[in-house]
């Protein structure tokens, strides 16, 4: 039995130069991803022209309000944030939208009071908050390498409001064969050799 589940690695969330994201948003939403994937992933930012550290896991960020392409799907998060399969293979491309992401949250009841009542600065760190977990979400899709989704936890098809913004994250965990799988999988020294992102955006 291989002890892998110590292993830390390094998640590179590159963010696109024409993203619609503030740095002081930025900061909150890599926060917010960190929560749900300590201790298993270190979550850093970069630039996109940063190039991968060895070893590391580089994800591109890009925003996108347009309705997203699969408006059938179930999964609520998938209005907040998307990333494609192509070939059973997901991409290293996560698109978010900020417009949806603050909208949702504005609908979102914190201390028995409207979002959208409450002071603007609490509006964004929340919008923050749930474009992190609709994130989180993603990098689970990834890591499984499956669109699969589970009844409960980080993988259910559409996240709540409250999972998106209540303090606790103990709904957004990963089952202990998630975990297992994931961990296998960060152990295996396949990540350095993953395409550029940017050229899988021609997808
Ligand atoms: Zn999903």
């Amino acid at each position: 039995m291989h002890n892998v589940a110590t292993a830390i690695t390094v998640l590179q969330l590159a963010i696109g130069p024409e993203a619609r994201l503030s740095d002081r948003l930025i900061s909150d939403i890599v926060r917010a991803v960190s929560a749900v994937w300590a201790p298993l992933l270190h979550v850093v930012v970069d630039p996109a022209e940063t190039p991968t550290c060895h070893g590391a896991i580089r994800l591109l960020v890009r925003t996108d309000d347009r309705p997203p392409r699969s408006a059938s799907s179930a999964d609520t998060s998938a209005a907040l944030a998307w990333i494609d399969f192509v070939d059973g293979q997901p991409q290293s491309v996560i698109t978010v939208s900020p417009d949806r992401a603050r909208a949702t949250v504005n609908r979102a009841m914190v201390a028995g009071r409207l979002v959208w009542e409450l002071p603007v600065v609490v509006g964004e760190r929340l919008t923050a908050v749930a474009i992190g977990r609709a994130i989180a979400h993603k990098v689970g899709h990834y890591l499984l390498q499956s669109p699969a989704h589970s009844r409960t936890g980080l993988m259910r098809a559409g996240l709540a409001p409250r999972d998106l913004t209540e303090r606790d994250t103990a709904r957004l965990q990963l089952s202990s064969d998630q975990r297992a799988r994931i961990a296998q999988r960060l152990a295996a020294p396949t990540w350095a050799n993953a395409a550029e992102p940017e050229a899988q955006l021609l997808w």
